[in-house]
């Protein structure tokens, strides 16, 4: 079916990423984070992409993310990272999907989920070491970890792994990194002194792995790595490849006289006669309206501005007397093999970061995949 506006997603790409980040690893596993649809790149499509990369695990953030890769029937472990209260996690016990557990309330939860299910729930304990976010801090740790240590001799849960996140590792030298190391390995000991029987200690996401080596432990968890976009922008690609490539085709291509007020708020005008162009793109398939009059695309081989405002469903370009028909492809973003923008270039325009522009690519927007997946 010929859609107006499509993501191409580039499995070979993600498989490459994912094959390099396990060189980089040195001996780690590799656990590819494959949440909110695999950063919009298409949840089993990408997990299957970098599990044949190499990856020998999967993260998610929510549970449900973890059991529609079951439904689709990978089995590889997946941790789910993110605990919040009155999750099904019953059904993850019988799915045999690893939970993360960084307060007590939960490993409770966690336990009676397991006793309904009838087997042992497989849980990595979430260590605080000074993001702040999730997971429990140095003074409350040994309380969590003797909690867990209970529950495992009672027969409901496995501790498999202690992990943690670093808050600024794509900061190389921030000196939270180190600090958060010192803790992190100072909560492993005592999880390990008290008794854990630990199969994974992780810490590393994508700008860790690739600049700090003793943040690898047992297993990274790279995630914006593994769709080719440079978790530290200023220290170059590391010879990633963007695996997502925006396109849409020109919906209308028509002549305006000078001086025409073009889309919403007439926040353009033509400066003489020109041809605009429309492309169906707009911010209700995730085209940030902040990239009105900023973003630029490649239209007939040039780059071009949105002109005006981004609408819901469509924005506006001007290529003065370049040749352009309806249907022709414009590219909004992609590796920039063909002189299109980076989604790291929509991500520099717009003050944020490549996560975020890749990740916010709508539902109404198909995936189409080339290359490997299993
Ligand atoms: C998202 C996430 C990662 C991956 O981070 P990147 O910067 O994309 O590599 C790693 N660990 C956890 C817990 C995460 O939530």
């Amino acid at each position: 079916m010929k859609v107006p506006a499509k993501a191409r997603v580039d499995l070979d790409a993600i498989g490459a990423n994912t094959a390099l980040l396990r060189e980089r690893a040195g001996g780690a596993e590799v656990m590819a984070m494959v949440k909110a649809e695999a950063y919009g790149h298409g949840l089993i499509e990408a997990g299957r992409a970098a599990l044949v990369g190499g990856a020998t695990w999967l993260g998610v953030a929510r549970l449900a993310e973890a059991v529609r890769l079951r439904e689709a029937g990978v089995t590889a472990p997946t941790l789910v990272c993110l605990g919040v209260p009155g999750e099904p996690y019953e059904e993850a016990v019988a799915r045999d999907v690893d939970l993360a557990a960084g307060a007590i309330w939960l490993i409770e939860e966690i336990v009676t989920a397991a006793e309904r299910a009838g087997r042992p729930a497989r849980v990595h304990l979430k260590a605080d070491t000074g993001m702040s976010r999730g997971g429990t801090g140095e003074r409350d740790w040994p309380a969590l970890v003797d909690a867990a240590l209970k529950a495992e001799a009672a027969g409901h849960l496995r501790v498999v792994g202690v992990f943690s996140h670093l808050a600024c590792a794509d900061e190389p030298g921030h000196p939270s990194v180190a600090a958060q190391l010192g803790t992190f390995t100072a909560m492993l000991e005592h999880a390990e002194r008290a008794g854990a029987r630990l199969e994974v200690r992780h810490l590393a996401n994508s700008p860790a792995l690739l600049t700090l080596p003793e943040a690898r432990f047992d297993l990274v968890r790279p995630g914006i790595a593994v769709y080719g976009l440079s978790p530290v922008p200023e220290l170059g690609s590391f010879g990633l490849r963007p695996a997502m490539s925006l396109v849409a085709d020109a919906a209308l291509v028509k002549r305006v006289p000078a001086g025409s007020g073009v889309s919403y708020g007439h926040a353009y005008h033509t400066e003489r006669e020109t041809t605009l162009a429309v492309v169906p793109a707009g911010y209700g398939d995730g085209v940030p309206r902040h990239g009105s009059n900023l973003l630029e695309v490649l239209a007939a081989g040039r780059r071009r501005r949105i002109a005006g405002r981004v609408c819901m469903d469509q924005f506006v370009i001007d290529i003065g007397d370049d040749d352009l028909s309806a249907g022709d492809e414009i590219l909004l973003f992609g590796p920039g093999d063909a002189g299109e923008p980076t989604a790291q270039e929509w991500a520099d325009a717009l003050g944020t970061i490549s996560y975020e522009i890749v990740t916010r690519i709508g539902a109404r927007v198909p995936r189409v995949y080339t290359g490997r997946a299993l």
